[in-house]
């Protein structure tokens, strides 16, 4: 059954939310972005105004253990601040017994770092002479989580998964805890949000749709065009992964990036592109340098016919000019990867130039959606995070979505 937390009524019940408050902090402890912490509250302010009361879960950093610098305490002030009640503070997560039971209908409860057990994760920690070793130490954390969820189970009525970001992992309290809770268990705005955005770009599209899809490599992105094919009519390619099929196809690339060991695989690309009737487009006229930084001397050539000791950087007016044609005809958009050196300036105008197509395109009433560490990044740099229709806050989350995987985290909700 699947329940988006609308639909429930929360009055009277203690909700367990596993959010994703993790942050970056300085060496003072002090929150340099706040983007996630921002990114839960409509959810929680939501069973708040609804008459129910909150256990907040999260994990923050890579813990090996308890660790001073990863406890959720550092973060309380903010969580506080924003929520506008008070806000206490469970400093084991399994032990909480007496604090749970004592919470009254609209007060908040923020439990200490998940991570700090090896159970959330269901790994075990440390180092092992030999994989027997490793196997039998497994299998302990493994059983002792069976009581790690159920102690966290225990404390709530309902259950809420707002955590994108670490929906892609099958851990205790992303995923697992669901189970004790067959009928009250549902997505938080955050993720109802992802969710549907994704639905709109791989399930119920309106057509025509492109994907521009860009970055460093071929070999990471393999497996986001494979699954694209079957829900997009076109696909752009830009970026340094271009050169690996330019040089596939027989170009001069000079130095440009590539990855010798993947020209067959970009061939049989194109191949299936074609079959599937999706019409590629890779960057044709480029920015190239001759030296990786933003002093170098540049021209603009073909792609497949770079000097040595030249290497592609960044996409050409002229590229621009037809992959814009291209996307302001399309009705859904999804961008992932930049499509040049984005981050020294004299090689971002590419980069740039989507962004701002983009928004054009979503005022022209197009769904966009940009997913994916370095072009969320791009958009942000750049100012039009607001412009397009949605920005996925899911890095290795929004990925795996899009390479076709079933989250665990939404999975254990779906089921
Ligand atoms: P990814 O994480 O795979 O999306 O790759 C993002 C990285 O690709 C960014 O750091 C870009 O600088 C890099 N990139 C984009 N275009 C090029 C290019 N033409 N040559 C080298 N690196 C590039």
């Amino acid at each position: 059954m699947q329940q988006f937390i609308d639909n429930y009524d929360f009055a009277g019940k203690k909700a367990i939310v596993r959010v994703d408050f993790n942050v970056p902090l300085n060496e003072k402890m002090e929150i340099t972005d706040d983007t996630r912490i921002r990114a839960a509250i409509p959810t929680l302010k939501k069973v708040l105004e609804k008459g129910g009361a909150l256990i907040i879960m999260s994990h923050l950093g890579r813990p090996k253990g308890v660790t001073e610098k990863f406890s959720l305490k550092h973060i309380l002030g903010r969580v506080q601040e924003l929520l506008g009640v008070p806000v206490k503070f469970a400093d084991d997560c399994q032990k909480a017994d007496e604090q749970v039971a004592a919470l009254k209908m609209g007060e908040v409860l923020v439990l200490e770092n998940l991570r700090f057990y090896a159970e959330e994760e269901g790994k075990p920690r440390g180092e092992f002479a030999t994989d027997e070793e490793k196997k039998a130490a497994k299998a302990v954390v493994k059983e002792n989580q069976k009581e790690f969820v159920k102690k966290l189970a225990s404390y709530a009525d309902c259950y809420i998964n707002d955590a994108f970001g670490t929906a892609h992992r099958a851990h205790a309290s992303t995923a697992l805890i669901a189970e004790y809770f067959p009928n009250d268990k549902m997505f938080g705005y955050l993720m109802e949000g992802e969710i549907k955005a994704i639905d709109r770009v791989l399930k119920t599209p309106e057509h025509p749709v492109t994907a521009i899809v860009g970055g460093a490599k071929v070999s990471s992105k393999i497996g986001i065009i494979e699954n694209l094919f079957d829900a997009v009519d076109n696909m752009i390619i830009g970026g340094g992964m271009v050169y690996t099929f330019i040089k596939a196809q027989g170009g001069k690339i000079g130095r440009s990036l590539c990855e010798d060991d993947q020209q067959e695989l970009a061939l049989n690309i194109l191949k299936k592109a074609e079959e599937k009737g999706v019409k590629v487009y890779l960057s044709r006229e480029v920015v190239i340098a001759d030296d990786f930084s933003n002093d170098a001397n540049t021209k603009i050539c073909l792609n497949s016919e770079i000097p040595d000791g030249w290497e592609g950087m960044d996409a050409a007016p002229s590229t621009l000019a037809m992959w814009e044609e291209v996307l302001m005809n399309s009705k859904t958009i999804l961008w992932n990867g930049p499509v040049g050196v984005f981050e020294i300036p004299a090689f971002a105008k590419g980069t740039n130039r989507i962004a701002e197509i983009l928004a054009k395109a979503t005022e022209n009433g197009a769904f966009t959606l940009v997913g994916g560490g370095d072009s969320v990044a791009a958009v942000t740099q750049m100012g039009f995070a607001k412009k397009v229709s949605y920005v996925s806050t899911g890095g290795g989350a929004m990925l795996e979505s899009l390479e076709g995987k079933e989250l665990p985290g939404i999975a254990a909700i779906r089921k």
